[in-house]
C-alpha cells in the first residue's frame, strides 16, 4: 500500500517556519554564505565535504530528522544513543548532531574533551524542553522545599530537557530517564522518596506513572510553571508532581485521530510514543519508544496494518521501509517536529564545508559546573539495575 502523505493544514506550515523573521529568530543568520535550497549540488558537496573530513567528522541523525540529511548520518537513533554512540568514536574531533539543541548539549556532556559538538541550526530547539526553564524549576523546587518536602522528593528527568534541568536533577538526588527506561527509573525513585517531581513531559510522566506503576491520576498533580497554585497539602499528598509541559508533536494527537484511523483501516494496530496524551496511549494497542516503535513493524509478519503516533519522518521510512506492511500516520494533518526540520541540506553543507576551512561553526557547549552534574544525573540512570546503554 502506497503511502500518503497527511494534509498540510496553515498551522502546520507555521509550525514549519513559513513566515520566518531572521532577525528576530535566534540562528536563523548563518555567518557566510548559506546554499540555497534550490542548489543542484547539495548532495555533491555535503558528500565531497563528508569524504574530505574522514574519521575527523561523525554525523548523528535523529529519527525524526528530514530523508535528505538523514543519508549523511553515519548513524541513527534516539538522542540517547546518538550521543553515547558519538562517546564510543574519540577519533572523531567534530560531531555534527542532526538533532535539537538539548541533544546536542548530552553529546557534549557524554564526549570527550577534544571532540567538538555542531548543531547545523541554532534555531532547532525542542519545544518540550523549552517548557521548562531553570529559573522556573527553581522556583518549583523552593515551593517544595518550602513545604517540608524536599528531602522525601526525588527528581526525575527525561532526556528532552535542558542541560541545566539535568544539573539541577543530578545536585537534588534525582536521575535522567529515557522514553524506555521511564518506569524503571520511577522504581527507582519510590526506593528513596515518598513523592516524585517529574520534568518536563507531563504525558509521559503521566503514564508511566499511571499504567506502569499502578498509581492512580489522582495521585499526580501538574505543576504549572506560569500558574503556580498548588497548596503545600496538595504538593504533600501527591505521589508524582508532574511538570506542565509536553511534545507539540506528540501532543497533536487525540482520541479523534485513534477512532478515525481505525475506521480507515480496519485491523489496524494503532502504536503510539508514551509522549501522547493519556487518553490517546489508553486507546492504542501498543506503546513505546521510537525504537519499540521501529522493532515492532519490522518484526510484524507481512500484511500487518499500522497506524502510528510518532514525528511524520519516521513514520514515512518506515512505511517505505516496508512495503509489505501497510504503515500509515495516525493523524490525517502533518506532524513534522518544526524545529528539528530546521535542519536541513543546506544547513549540512554549509556546516561540513567551514569545517574543511577550519571553522568550527555553531558549537554547543556546556559550562563546567552544569556538565558535572548533569553527567551525575545520567550516570544514576546508567547505574539502575536492569537499565542497559541502550535504553
Ligand atoms: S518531537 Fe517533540 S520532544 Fe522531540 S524534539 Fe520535537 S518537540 Fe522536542
Amino acid at each position: 500500500m502506497a503511502f500518503t502523505e497527511p494534509v498540510a493544514t496553515p498551522l502546520a506550515l507555521l509550525l514549519l517556519g513559513h513566515g520566518a523573521d531572521p532577525d528576530s529568530e535566534r540562528g536563523v543568520e548563518c555567518p557566510g554564505d548559506l546554499p540555497p535550497v534550490s542548489d543542484p549540488d547539495l548532495v555533491t558537496r555535503a558528500a565531497a565535504a563528508k569524504a574530505a573530513l574522514g574519521d575527523r567528522l561523525y554525523i548523528l541523525g535523529h529519527h525524526y530528522q528530514r530523508d535528505e540529511v538523514i543519508q549523511f548520518a553515519d548513524v541513527t537513533g534516539d538522542s540517547f544513543k546518538l550521543s553515547q554512540q558519538a562517546a564510543a568514536h574519540p577519533e572523531a574531533e567534530f560531531i555534527v548532531f542532526c538533532g535539537v539543541h538539548f541533544m546536542a548539549e548530552s553529546a557534549d556532556i557524554l564526549t570527550a574533551a577534544n571532540q567538538q559538538v555542531i548543531l547545523p541550526d541554532l534555531a532547532a530547539g525542542c519545544s518540550m524542553a523549552d517548557m521548562a526553564a531553570i529559573h522556573q524549576v527553581d522556583a518549583a523546587w523552593q515551593a517544595i522545599s518550602a513545604a517540608g518536602l524536599a528531602d522525601s522528593t526525588i527528581p526525575i528527568t527525561y532526556m528532552n530537557s535542558a542541560a541545566d534541568i539535568k544539573a539541577f536533577t543530578g545536585r537534588n538526588h534525582g536521575a535522567i530517564c529515557t522514553s524506555s527506561n521511564a518506569k524503571r527509573s520511577l522504581e527507582w525513585a519510590f526506593e528513596h522518596g515518598e513523592r516524585v517531581f517529574f520534568l518536563p513531559d507531563q504525558h509521559l510522566g503521566r503514564n508511566t506513572a499511571v499504567r506502569d506503576l499502578g498509581l492512580s491520576l489522582d495521585d499526580c498533580v501538574v505543576w504549572d510553571p506560569h500558574h503556580p497554585t498548588l497548596t503545600p497539602e496538595q504538593l504533600r499528598d501527591a505521589k508524582v508532581i508532574l511538570w506542565r509541559g509536553h511534545c507539540s508533536v506528540h501532543g497533536r494527537f487525540t482520541e479523534s485521530s485513534v477512532k478515525d484511523v481505525r475506521a480507515r483501516v480496519p485491523g489496524v494496530t494503532v502504536i503510539v510514543h508514551p509522549e501522547c496524551r493519556y487518553e490517546v496511549v489508553e486507546m492504542a494497542d501498543l506503546v513505546g519508544s521510537t525504537e519499540f516503535i521501529i522493532t515492532a513493524i519490522e518484526e510484524a509478519p507481512p500484511g500487518s496494518s499500522f497506524a502510528v503516533g510518532t514525528e511524520l519522518n519516521l513514520v514515512r521510512r518506515l512505511a517505505l521501509r516496508h512495503p509489505d506492511k501497510t504503515v500509515v500516520f495516525l493523524d490525517r494533518d502533518v506532524c513534522f517536529c518544526s524545529t528539528m526540520n530546521r535542519i536541513d541540506l543546506p544547513h549540512l553543507v554549509w556546516t561540513l564545508e567551514n569545517l574543511l576551512q577550519g571553522r568550527v561553526v555553531n558549537q554547543i557547549t556546556v559550562e563546567d559546573e552544569s556538565a558535572k552534574w548533569a553527567r551525575v544525573a545520567l550516570d544514576r540512570m546508567l547505574a539502575l539495575p536492569g537499565v542497559g546503554a541502550k535504553d
